[in-house]
C-alpha cells in the first residue's frame, strides 16, 4: 500500500509526524480526501477533525483553522492548535462551550469569536469522544 508523509505542526510545535494510507481534512471548499501523488494543493481548513487512515482504522486529529499544503508525496497542516484525541482536556472544553455559550447570549459581543469558540469546543468534546 502507498503512503503518504503527514506533518501537523502549531505555533506551539510539532503535533503528529507519521505516514498514512489517506488523510481526509475540511477545508473551507469542502472534506478533501488526500492520496499517495495527489495533485500539489494550498488550501485553508476549518475548525474540524484531520483524519489520519491506516489499516482500515481512523485517527482523528482536533485541529482549529490553519492551512493545508498537499504534495505528491506529503501533507503538511499548519494549524492554530491541534490536539489528539488523548492529549483533549475534555472539562476544559466543555468550560469553554459554557462560556462560548454565555457570551453569545449577550448582546454586545463580539459574536464571530463566541461562535469560533465554541465551534473549537464542540470539536474537541467530539474528538475526544471517538
Ligand atoms: P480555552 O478557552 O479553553 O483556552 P480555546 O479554544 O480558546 O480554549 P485555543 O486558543 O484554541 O483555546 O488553544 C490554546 C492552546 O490550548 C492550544 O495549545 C490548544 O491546543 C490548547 N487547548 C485548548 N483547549 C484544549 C483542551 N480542551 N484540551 C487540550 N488542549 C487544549
Amino acid at each position: 500500500m502507498d503512503m503518504i508523509k503527514v506533518s501537523i505542526a502549531t505555533p506551539d510545535g510539532p503535533v503528529y509526524e507519521g505516514d498514512v494510507e489517506m488523510v481526509v481534512v475540511k477545508a473551507q471548499s469542502g472534506e478533501l480526501g488526500i492520496l499517495p501523488g495527489h495533485v500539489p494543493l494550498v488550501a485553508p481548513l476549518t475548525i474540524g477533525a484531520v483524519r489520519l487512515i491506516q489499516n482500515n482504522e481512523e485517527k482523528p486529529v482536533a485541529v482549529s483553522g490553519g492551512f493545508l499544503e498537499v504534495r505528491p508525496d506529503k501533507v503538511t497542516i499548519l494549524a492554530q492548535s491541534a490536539e489528539m484525541p488523548e492529549k483533549i482536556n475534555v472539562e476544559r472544553a466543555k468550560e469553554a462551550k459554557e462560556r462560548a455559550e454565555k457570551r453569545m447570549n449577550d448582546k454586545d459581543i463580539d459574536m464571530k469569536r463566541a461562535e469560533l469558540a465554541l465551534a473549537r469546543a464542540m470539536n474537541r468534546i467530539d474528538i475526544a469522544g471517538k
